[in-house]
């Protein structure tokens, strides 16, 4: 997460921003993370370079009143860097998308992993916990007593098969396979993550989260795919 410069306002609405593979989302959040507007979304552009995404973001943002930003993004974000992006456009490496969104703002942003917002958007706080998200990608994020290792990227290491975790579990996968399938796959990702992380709760979060029809260990929890907005408070927390 990054600090592109600090509000100087007394009244703090933020704007959480979500830009995933499928779609950019917004909503705005009070001061404890409530929403305060609808959700809206734009179909994520093709190609999805940063300029037509910074594009999507203004248009959805223009009718709205905030004071600063929260976005996540899905790929690893050093310093508001972006470091990688999976299923974006490529010219995304090496993009400061916390200064790009500063200067189309006018406003103070922090940004972060997708899925590491939605744990904070979800997690209890308590033991270790682990974040799975199931949309266009596979998303995870590692929280130990709520404090988060940013960054982890599970989806793209060797799942079964010789293929990752995205690649058996990523909506392309889901869209191939059918759901049947993909839910034999993802009864045997909970299993094995169970045994490399030992955590005390797994959260199952993103758009593919209600296509689960198989009954998961009783320390798994399904989130809804909004707590990948409500979350972004979290980044802005330490200032309040
Ligand atoms: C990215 C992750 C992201 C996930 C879900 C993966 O392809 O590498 O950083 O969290 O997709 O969007």
């Amino acid at each position: 997460m990054v600090v592109a410069n600090h509000p100087s306002v007394q009244q703090c609405h933020t704007l959480a921003v979500d830009i995933g593979g499928s779609g950019v989302k917004v909503m705005v959040l009070d001061l404890e993370g409530n929403p305060l507007s609808d959700r809206d979304r734009e179909p994520t552009p093709t190609p999805a370079t940063p300029d037509a995404i910074l594009a999507a973001i203004d248009r959805l943002a223009a009718d709205k009143s905030f004071e600063r930003i929260s976005a996540g993004f899905p790929g690893v974000v050093r310093e508001g860097v972006i470091e990688t992006a999976a299923n974006l456009d490529s010219s995304w490496i090496g993009f400061d998308l916390a200064t790009a969104l500063a200067e189309h703002l006018g406003k103070p942003v922090r940004v972060a992993n997708d899925a590491d917002i939605q744990g904070l958007g979800s997690i209890a706080g308590k033991g270790v916990e682990l974040v799975i998200t199931l949309g266009t990608g596979f998303g995870s994020a590692l929280f130990m007593n709520g404090r988060l290792v940013p960054n982890l990227e599970m989806g793209h290491h060797p799942f079964r098969k010789g293929q990752t975790y995205e690649e058996q579990l990523g909506r392309p996968a889901l869209d191939s396979v059918g759901k049947k399938r993909w839910n034999r796959r993802l009864e045997r990702a909970v299993e094995t993550l169970g045994h490399l992380f030992n955590y005390d709760c797994l959260y199952i979060g993103g758009g593919n989260a209600k296509k689960i029809d198989v009954d998961l260990p009783a320390n798994t929890k399904i989130i809804p795919n909004v707590t990948g907005l409500l979350g972004g408070i979290a980044l802005w927390k330490e200032w309040e």
